[in-house]
């Protein structure tokens, strides 16, 4: 859709943006054909999409895939959408994403299909909710192909020891191969959003990459050994953990971890090393 389209279809039905929602419209037709190809979708793949909108990136997803489920929260939207994709293979779901069990959902298309992957312009005050629900909460999807702010997708590819690399870092590279594909300018966009987006695509693991013992352990460990960036590992889990620290020192040692090490140099097998020793200990709280 040209910024025309997009002005005059708003017109049309007396729609307005909503900036709650997190609208911003993509334009730019090259990126749109770039998500796609970047996707990989095929006719046997069922497509999820978050946030159809007024439906730009909806009309090449549906073209390419067997079928696309989407979800749009915005009730003005809806009547557009049915009206465009009219007897086309698209199921549209007037709800908020976060409140769906997409699996169920899924199933309830009763379809055969070769891959569950989601492709979406994703609202960003809730890209990181989005993501952990699909990474947490589904075990049909496996791809990811999202367009979110810069500094997210940043932060989500960061590899160890560098200043992006951080808790969502290590959570989410535990579960997916995250990749930055390419970065997209505030300008495509109608109304421009004030940051930069970048597309990333998530390749879910059947198995993690590293073995842990208890989820819960692990998690509270990332967050606590990151609590203060600028600390070592040793002053912050000694905090979070409130353990002494000379018995702390021996625990890390013990995992080949020199305890004045920051949380950014840990690389994910380190962290799975030493929450799985933390899983055996007694005197540290879990
Ligand atoms: N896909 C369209 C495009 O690329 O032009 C619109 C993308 S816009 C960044 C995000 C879309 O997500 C909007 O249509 C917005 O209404 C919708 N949205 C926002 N919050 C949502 C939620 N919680 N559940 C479902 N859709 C949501």
């Amino acid at each position: 859709m040209s910024t025309k389209n997009i002005k005059d279809t708003l017109r049309e039905n007396q729609i307005s943006v909503k900036k709650r929602f997190g609208q911003n419209f993509l334009l730019d037709k090259n990126i749109l054909s770039k998500i796609i190809d970047v996707s990989n979708i095929d006719e046997e793949t069922l497509v999820v999409e978050i946030g159809p909108g007024l439906g730009s990136l909806t009309e090449g997803l549906i073209k390419k895939a067997k079928h696309v489920l989407a979800y749009e929260i915005d009730h003005q939207l809806i009547p557009v959408l049915q009206k465009a994709f009219k007897g086309e293979n698209l199921t549209l779901i007037h709800d908020d994403i976060l409140k769906r069990n997409i699996d169920q959902d899924i199933e309830a298309l009763n379809l055969n299909y070769q891959a569950v992957v989601v492709v979406a312009n994703l609202p960003y005050y809730i890209t990181t909710p989005i993501l952990m629900k699909c990474l947490e909460e589904s075990k049909l999807i496996q791809k990811m192909v999202v367009m979110m702010q810069y500094e997210v997708a940043k932060r989500i590819t960061a590899l160890t020891e560098t200043k992006d690399y951080n808790a969502l870092s290590v959570g989410i590279q535990y579960r997916a191969k995250t990749k930055l594909a390419f970065k997209v300018p505030r300008s495509v966009f109608m109304p421009p959003p004030n940051v930069d987006s970048a597309v990333v695509t998530l390749d879910f693991y059947e198995e993690p990459p590293v073995a842990i013992d208890s989820e819960n352990v692990f998690f509270q460990l990332v967050k606590s050994a990151f609590k203060q960036r600028r600390k070592t590992i040793l002053n912050n889990l000694s905090v979070e953990y409130q353990i002494d620290k000379e018995r702390l020192i021996k625990h890390l040692e013990t995992c080949d971890i020199f305890p004045q090490r920051r949380a950014e140099t840990l690389s994910l097998l380190e962290f799975a090393t030493l929450a799985n020793y933390f899983y055996k200990l007694d005197d540290v709280k879990k």
